[in-house]
């Protein structure tokens, strides 16, 4: 079994963002653990680490009424009826005290740390290596909350809905699922079909927390799974996912999907490190980005690829910006897969021009003034403005035009467009990184905005939309 852990595990923060402190989760089974003092305090992280498994060492010189009482009932814990010194603290993993004063905070930790182990000292974060978060505990499923300090009633506020989310049944499913975990490996399944069991328990789970998985549940689940694991064992496949625009909420959940069972994630270099991070952790990730006229893998190099992968038996997504069905070759990819007798799908995406209307708050269409949507490309496969486009139909005044990959040739574009008739005070908007947190825009006029792009000189991917329709929401348009 490979990788099994992290199958489920999706990152939802862009990698390399900051991390107040890190999540984990101990394993205190046989691990000593040191607790110095004797209030209410020390008698509750006393009980919870015990809780945990370890055996806790508690030095108290006037243990509480709570300490006495958790020392007799339980047997991992040993009280100590006398202060704590440097030498109590060898051995152990986690040091917890009690400090009337931070210099004796600072003295406990300093010995805590010289003896190798990590220091609490309860109510003064500033002498604590690491923190209790509150907690919701289905064991074996145990939910962490921390706000590092910051916000400690929001913490518990988000505890409480976790509560309601997390019904207590849930500990017998996880329950369930630890039995039924190394049974269900030793089935072989292929990763997806194994996926898919565990995404059906977990479904199961939600709609009825209060009754325990039985055996006929598991017999259902590995009915439905077994017809797909019998097609999956075949060959590999490769799925065409829309990344969208940018923002990762933009992904539709059949692309995340997608992404959490891929093997092989291929994306360009429109796609968003925040789109990426759910791909299944242990997917390869392969960028073959055409980055405009550089040196690049090519698209009968990417098909090709798609090709080696899928026929090796991997299930290979191809990510592409926007929508793969809009300027993004996807035809050739198709073809390609499908002359070698592979499987396709294809998962639709948010275009950039729904991206850049939708952060515009305009219309692409408005009653009246524009019942037409035009999408072309203004980079030809010389990159140079294609000769052949319907001039007449791009300077139809009742039309919304959206321009694709349109920086480069803009200048030669507007003087077509006037050339065509088109109104030089048509509203002309340049969007640039649509819906990314960096994204700009450039509203002008077809007349002006050929000028106040060079001065804008954007960076990212930019579409440019032209056209009476977005004169509609002219208090909106504001660069
Ligand atoms: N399949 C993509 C388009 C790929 S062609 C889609 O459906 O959106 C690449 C062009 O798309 C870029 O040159 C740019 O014109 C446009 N584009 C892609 N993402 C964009 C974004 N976030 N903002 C503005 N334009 C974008």
């Amino acid at each position: 079994m490979t990788g099994d852990k992290n199958e489920s595990e999706t990152r939802s923060v862009a990698a390399g963002a900051p991390l107040a402190t890190l999540p984990v989760f101990f394993k205190l089974s046989g691990r000593r653990c040191v607790v110095a003092g004797g209030g209410d305090g020390a008698a509750w992280k006393t009980e919870l680490l015990a809780s945990a498994g370890a055996p806790v060492d508690v030095y108290a010189a006037e243990p509480c009424e709570r300490l006495e009482r958790l020392a007799a009932g339980l047997a991992g814990v040993r009280l100590h009826r006398r202060a704590w010194t440097a030498a109590d603290l060898a051995g152990a993993l986690i040091a917890v005290a009690e400090a009337e004063s931070d210099h004796a905070a600072q003295a406990f930790r300093a010995d805590a740390r010289a003896a190798g182990a990590i220091a609490n000292v309860i109510d003064r974060p500033a002498f604590c290596d690491f923190q209790f978060g509150s907690m919701v505990n289905r064991s074996p499923l145990v939910v962490g909350i921390s706000t590092d300090g910051a916000a400690p009633v929001f913490g518990q506020a988000l505890r409480a809905r976790i509560e309601t989310l997390a019904p207590e049944g849930f500990a017998a499913w996880a329950g369930v699922a630890r039995e039924w975990r190394a049974d269900i490996a030793a089935l072989d399944l292929p990763f997806r079909a194994r996926r898919r069991f565990w995404e059906e328990f977990a479904e199961l789970a939600f709609a009825r927390p209060g009754v325990a998985p039985t055996i006929a549940d598991l017999q259902a689940l590995l009915a439905v799974v077994s017809d797909e694991a019998v097609a999956a064992a075949r060959r590999g496949k490769v799925v065409l996912v829309g990344a969208g625009p940018g923002d990762p909420e933009l992904l539709t959940l059949k692309a995340v999907r997608a992404l959490q069972s891929a093997d092989v994630v291929l994306y360009d270099d429109l796609v968003s490190p925040g789109v990426l991070d759910f791909a299944r952790r242990e997917a390869e990730k392969l960028d073959v980005g055409k980055r405009g006229y550089r040196p690049s893998p090519g698209q009968p190099g990417i098909s090709a690829k798609l090709v080696e992968l899928a026929a090796a038996g991997k299930t290979v997504v191809r990510l592409k910006g926007g929508d793969p069905m809009i300027f993004g070759r996807a035809t050739e990819e198709i073809e390609a897969l499908q002359a070698a007798g592979l499987d396709v799908e294809v998962i639709p995406g948010v275009t950039a021009a729904s991206g850049a209307a939708a952060s515009l708050r305009a219309s692409l269409t408005e009653r009246d003034l524009a019942r037409r949507v035009q999408y072309v490309t203004a980079h030809g496969r010389d990159g140079a403005l294609p000769e052949d486009l319907d001039w007449r139909a791009l300077a139809d005044p009742g039309a919304t035009t959206v321009v694709y990959m349109g920086v480069r040739t803009l200048s030669a574009l507007v003087d077509k467009l006037q050339a065509a008739g088109l109104d030089p005070t048509t509203p002309a908007i340049l969007v640039d990184r649509a819906t990314w947190p960096d994204e700009r825009r450039i509203v002008a006029t077809l007349a002006t905005i050929g000028p106040a792009v060079e001065r804008a000189a954007p960076a990212g991917p930019c579409l440019l939309i032209l056209g009476a329709a977005l004169s509609r929401p002219a208090g909106r348009l504001q660069d």
